[in-house]
């Protein structure tokens, strides 16, 4: 057993919650220790749909909801603007809407450009152009895979974002601020005090097997569709509505193609939705809730559960408040106005590609996952020139990028890569370049050829559970080939480039 080290708060959970707690609790002056189980981003918040939206159906209850929304969707572009993309929507108006007998779908149907229209005056919080009614021509030349009875669509401005930067981002600034994290580090159990206070936490860390406890003021359980498991741990009682809602028919009912589509991947993430829905504490969200366990018997340990990624930093802050009132220190919070490590500015991709020699739109998607720390990135390459070759060329990341996370970004196992800076995540899935990685990832770790073949099986076989339920035919007979040959021979010395 290591020594027990006391901080004021211990969270457990690194999804974009834990991390955005950490955060803000670490530049608050709080001495912060985050544990997580596996990699930061494994639960729900790798594996969402990435939107930063503005909660446009809180306007039918509660139109102060959609402008809060809206205003840390904005805040969010102001401290991690290279890490968002626009996401246009297109919301079809399809013929039964305007022949339905009833006054009331008559109504809806006409009334949704009202509707979009009121959404309109809170774009500007967040930079959202406004709507537009589209004619069934302007649909179908933007759209042809559409369903063709349609009589227009309103369009719908929204923002999304990379979801595993976005929490690395928060691990690594929360870290500068002083912060432990340690991911692959589970927690076991409470350590509590005379009273049945929660006191601390015994973890075990999953890599080395090495157990540890540490003692904390105040514990928070971020832990997502765990959260009951964790809470159980400590002896309460958290409960959660788990809501998993993929809707292939509902997408057909749009787009009656979509069957045909090349599937890459699947993936599945458990959405916490809260068990009871009433009165909240809360004035910002209908969707999350802040537990306080002390008349439980647990003392000093809290739960945070639902909400969304959206909404993560105001989330945040509000627990962050809650743990400062109670240790009644901490500063203000400040992570609506600090950027995020690289959001101080986004560089200019056409000057680094001609002064560091690197391509273009390797710079470009070096710049969006990386913002102004992209030119840490050239240094590295300009350093080490053959560290400019491409690593994963689906995704356009370089030698350099790679090491850049893997020195900088809390990487502990190669499959923690991909989550960093997308390798082995575009259509091929890693066939090119996961052996490369591995051999990367050995040289950088120092890792003996045993070691760095059984990171690239957990690499292959992870890539490969998220495509097996989607392959049929010839493509799964490549992919079994493809992994056949990672299985034996491993691929390790042939294909790293790098120096
Ligand atoms: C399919 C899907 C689509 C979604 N789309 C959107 C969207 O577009 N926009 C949006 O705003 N929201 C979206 N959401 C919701 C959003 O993803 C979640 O609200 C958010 O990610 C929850 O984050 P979290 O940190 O609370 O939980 P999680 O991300 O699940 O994190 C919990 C973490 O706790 C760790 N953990 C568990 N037990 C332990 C333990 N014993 N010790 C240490 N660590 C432990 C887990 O490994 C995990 O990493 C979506 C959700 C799903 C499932």
């Amino acid at each position: 057993m290591t020594a027990p080290a006391l901080f004021d708060v211990i969270i457990i959970g690194g999804g974009v919650n834990g991390t955005g707690i950490a955060r803000d609790a670490a530049m608050r002056g709080l001495k912060t220790l985050m544990l997580e189980k596996k990699d930061v981003a494994s639960g729900a918040s790798g594996a969402n749909s990435g939107m930063i939206h503005g909660g446009i159906r809180y306007l039918r209850y509660d139109r102060k909801v959609t402008e809060l929304s809206c205003i840390d969707s904005g805040y969010i572009q102001r401290i991690v603007p290279h890490l968002l993309f626009r996401i246009p929507f297109i919301a079809p108006l399809t013929a039964e809407d305007v022949e339905h007998p009833s006054f009331r779908e008559r109504f809806l149907a006409y009334g949704t450009e009202v509707y979009f229209g009121a959404y309109d005056l809170y774009q500007p919080y967040k930079g959202g152009l406004p709507s537009v009614h589209l004619s069934p021509e302007e649909v179908y030349e933007l759209e042809p895979g559409l369903r063709r009875n349609l009589i227009g669509a309103m369009t719908m401005d929204e923002w999304g974002i990379d979801p595993w930067r976005l929490c690395t981002l928060n691990a690594v600034s929360a870290q500068q601020h002083g912060a432990v994290v340690l991911t692959y580090t589970q927690v076991l159990g409470f350590l509590r005090g005379p009273k049945g206070e929660v006191e601390g936490v015994r973890v075990r860390d999953q890599r080395t097997g090495q157990f540890s406890e540490y003692r904390a003021k105040l514990l928070v359980n971020v832990a997502g569709a765990w959260a009951p498991k964790v809470g159980a741990l400590a002896g309460v009682s958290v409960r959660i509505r788990p809501g998993i809602a993929y809707l292939m028919e509902g997408i057909e009912s749009a787009i009656p193609e979509i069957r045909q589509a090349r599937v890459l991947r699947a993936w599945a993430g458990i959405r916490t939705t809260l068990y009871e829905y009433g009165t909240l504490g809360d004035s910002l969200s209908r969707e999350h809730a802040i537990y306080d366990h002390e008349r439980e018997g647990a003392k000093n340990f809290f739960t945070l559960i639902g909400g969304k990624l959206a909404s993560y930093r105001i989330q945040s802050e509000e627990l962050t408040d809650v743990l400062s009132r109670r240790l009644q220190k901490g500063a203000e919070c400040r992570t609506h106005l600090e950027p995020l490590p690289g959001g101080q500015s986004f560089p200019n991709t056409v000057d680094l590609a001609v002064h560091y020699r690197m391509p273009e739109s390797t710079i470009g998607r070096m710049a969006y996952r990386h913002g102004a720390n992209a030119v840490k990135i050239c240094e590295l390459a300009e350093a080490r020139p053959e560290l400019r070759a491409p690593l994963c060329r689906c995704e356009q990341t370089s030698y350099a990028e790679a090491v850049y996370c893997l020195r900088e970004e809390n990487v502990r196992r190669l499959t923690d890569l991909r989550r960093r800076c997308r390798v082995a995540m575009g259509p091929c899935q890693g066939a090119r370049c996961a052996g490369a990685a591995a051999a990367l990832f050995a040289r950088e770790r120092n890792l003996s050829v045993s070691e760095a073949h059984e990171e690239l099986l957990d690499f292959v076989g992870a890539r490969f559970r998220g495509k097996r339920p989607v392959l049929d035919g010839e493509q799964m007979a490549q992919e079994e080939l493809n992994r056949g040959n990672y299985l034996t021979v491993g691929n390790l010395d042939g294909s790293y480039s790098g120096g």
